[in-house]
């Protein structure tokens, strides 16, 4: 529920209230119930101001595992109205043979993933925290500084220009990609810059999409338009364009009839003709890896535990899949009567997700080396690897797999 002071004590502070936030802590609540740890939720900027960098004007790949996951968090039932189900995949690289397509029927589901808005992700995750009588949800309120202490970590924060201070057994960070938290703590990122940004807005355009995400390698970087619903007649998608950051300032600042003939030049005629596009955005992108993940009191979720680039659309879907592995870890916690916070349960967690994390950060990262690339053997090898994706079924599958966040399941 929606408070306006914290107690003193919780045994899980989450710090952030973003798309992993808010998720792992509607996950752990819905899980245990009534037998619910007492949990207090921060968040820095009030749920419904413009300026939430979390639920904004971007549009999230859900894989099908994501799916099973806000299942278990009883969120799927709202969501399944709001998703638009992706049912094929086409990958292509501009100017050069080789495209592979991927369809639901092969994997026997009902969708390869699902796209919503974040905002929309927002307007059901965030009503499950005001209302959740397991879970103390205060915002806008800042954690401004913590320090370990034995068996926890104590927290001040800014609520309403006052400064208050809470103990927790386990502080869950996940305060994004820029975690002034984590730097004052001492936690190191290893940081790779891509230079490069993505750019991301609605288009319209005059065929309908048919549940069709597609990947397109193009001359200035990956460019992905995945399917949306339709609005007020309009068929719509989500463009998410990767380009080089000396690159993004002209894009923001074109006027939108060239930049749709510039990006009907890139993408072709598969949805028909370009029509409009929406309020633009940039992204700069990195690849940044927390060196620590979990200390005693202490777990990394989310961006400042991974910031990923969108490629592959995996970075609130292996997030999401750590926040699953967390909440078992805390349920057995529970049963066995051993504090949240302790390195045994953390321990534990860690273990359990190295394998994914790293399978998602190599795979990523692969392929920007791979598709941003206009060097000739990078594009012979990328004509001959969807080649072989396309013609040899196990490969095709297994690559679907990971697309769709089946692989650790
Ligand atoms: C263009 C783009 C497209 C993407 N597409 C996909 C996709 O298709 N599929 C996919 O899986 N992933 C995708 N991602 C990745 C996905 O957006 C991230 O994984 C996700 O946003 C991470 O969420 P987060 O909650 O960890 O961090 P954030 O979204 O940054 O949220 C952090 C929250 O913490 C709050 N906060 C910060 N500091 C404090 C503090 N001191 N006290 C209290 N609160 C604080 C912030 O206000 C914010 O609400 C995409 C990313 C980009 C940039």
């Amino acid at each position: 529920m929606q408070i306006e002071r914290p107690a003193s004590y919780y045994d899980i502070v989450v710090v952030g209230a973003g798309m992993v936030g808010a998720s792992f802590a509607n996950l752990l609540a819905r899980t245990l119930g009534e037998q619910s740890y007492s949990m207090l939720v921060v968040e820095a900027v009030a749920t419904r101001a413009p300026e939430q960098p979390s639920f904004d004007a971007r549009s999230t790949a859900l894989s099908f595992g994501s799916r099973k996951i806000f299942s278990r968090m009883q969120a799927w039932e709202q969501l399944a109205e709001l998703v638009t189900p992706i049912q094929e995949i086409q990958v292509s690289d501009q100017g050069h043979f080789g495209s592979v397509l991927m369809s639901h029927r092969e994997h026997r589901q009902d969708a390869l993933g699902y796209v919503i808005e974040n905002r929309q992700l927002g307007q059901v995750l965030n009503p499950m925290l005001q209302e959740s009588p397991a879970i103390d949800f205060l915002a806008p309120a800042t954690i401004v500084d913590s320090r370990p202490v034995a068996d926890g970590m104590d927290l001040s924060l800014q609520v309403a220009g006052e400064e208050q201070q809470v103990r927790a057994s386990l502080v869950v960070l996940a305060d994004g990609g820029r975690s002034p938290v984590s730097e004052k703590l001492g936690i190191e990122q290893q940081r790779k810059a891509y230079d490069q940004k993505a750019i991301i807005a609605n288009i319209g355009f005059s065929k309908a999409h048919n549940n069709v995400a597609y990947e397109r390698f193009t001359d200035s970087g990956p460019l992905a338009v995945l399917p949306l619903s339709d609005y007020q007649g309009q068929h719509r998608g989500a463009l998410v364009w990767t380009v080089a950051t000396g690159e993004a300032d002209a894009i923001l600042a074109a006027d939108d009839q060239s930049l749709l003939a510039d990006l009907k030049l890139r993408f072709g005629r598969r949805l028909g003709d370009l029509t409009q596009i929406g309020q633009r955005a940039a992204y700069p992108l990195t690849l940044s890896v927390a060196r620590e993940s979990v200390r005693p009191s202490l777990v990394l979720l989310g961006n400042v535990a991974h910031t990923l680039h969108p490629v592959a659309g995996q970075g609130l879907n292996l997030a999401l899949r750590a926040c699953d592995c967390l909440v078992d870890k805390l349920v057995e916690a529970r049963q066995n009567e051993i504090a949240p916070g302790s390195m045994t349960v953390l321990h534990a967690y860690q273990q359990a997700r190295e394998s994914d994390q790293q399978a998602a950060i190599t795979l990523t990262d692969q392929m920007i080396a791979w598709f941003s690339s206009n060097r000739p053997e990078r594009v012979l090898a990328r004509k001959a690897g969807l080649l072989a994706i396309d013609l040899v079924p196990g490969l095709r599958r297994g690559f679907a797999r990971q697309a769709m966040g089946l692989n650790s399941w």
